[in-house]
């Protein structure tokens, strides 16, 4: 495991006021003509179909309700943007991926709107790929990471549900995931375990976002 920087107790405290105000849903993007204005920086949350992206991310701005936590896997194809009256920037949760059953014009729609946003997103700072901890970065996943190292876009590894594993095996899966970032030239380097269960890796994450974001 490679050291991660010391978090001070300032930027902690910064971090975690960016997420305390409530955050809003703003719209549901099918295709990039109804994108907002790229007026302000704004970050992205990818991962595959049940990773517990839409629970990472209402545990981030500690609301419930924010993201819905799907209960048909892959339904979403569209990328639904947030906003706080506290920053100026947006959280964009992107559709997962993955899923099986998913219908082949539904998988291309999507793929070709994922596309074209990492191509053209100017004021996408950073794409927060989620890998489920027990499983680690599949194939389904690198063809992700690939797209995203295509489109030059900085991406970091958040692994998810870390609570479901043993403390030496979420080590193992940091330094294997690690291994693998290697051979992908936009991916940060350092990977950010978290449990939105056990509330665990929050600050972490959003420390992260507040240095891509200021
Ligand atoms: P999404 O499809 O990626 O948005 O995934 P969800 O957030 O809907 O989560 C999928 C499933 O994983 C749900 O049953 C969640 O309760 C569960 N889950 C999500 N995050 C965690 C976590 O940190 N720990 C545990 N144990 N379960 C989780």
């Amino acid at each position: 495991m490679t050291d991660i920087p010391e978090i001070s107790a300032e930027q902690r405290h910064a971090a975690d006021l960016l997420f305390a105000r409530p955050w809003t849903f703003l719209k549901s993007v099918p295709s990039e003509e109804f994108l907002p204005e790229a007026d302000r920086p704004e970050i992205a949350f990818s991962g595959r179909s049940n990773v517990g992206k839409s629970s990472l991310i209402n545990a981030l701005v500690n609301q419930n309700g924010l993201a819905r936590t799907s209960n048909t896997p892959g339904r979403t194809q569209e990328l639904n943007y947030f906003l706080t009256d506290a920053a100026k920037f947006y959280l964009v949760d992107m559709p997962g991926y993955g899923y099986a059953k998913a219908p082949k014009e539904k998988v291309d729609a999507w793929t070709a709107l994922i596309k074209r946003y990492l191509r053209g997103r100017q004021s996408l700072r950073r794409v927060y790929s989620l890998i489920d901890s027990r499983h680690g970065i599949k194939p389904v996943d690198t063809a992700i990471l690939t797209m995203l190292d295509e489109a030059a876009v900085t991406y970091q590894i958040v692994l998810t549900k870390s609570d479901k594993i043993t403390p030496q095996a979420l080590a193992h899966v940091i330094d294997d995931t690690q291994a693998k970032l290697k051979a992908h030239p936009a991916a940060f380097p350092e990977v950010l375990a978290t449990s939105s269960e056990k509330a665990r890796g929050l600050t972490e994450l959003r420390t992260s976002i507040l240095g891509c974001i200021v």
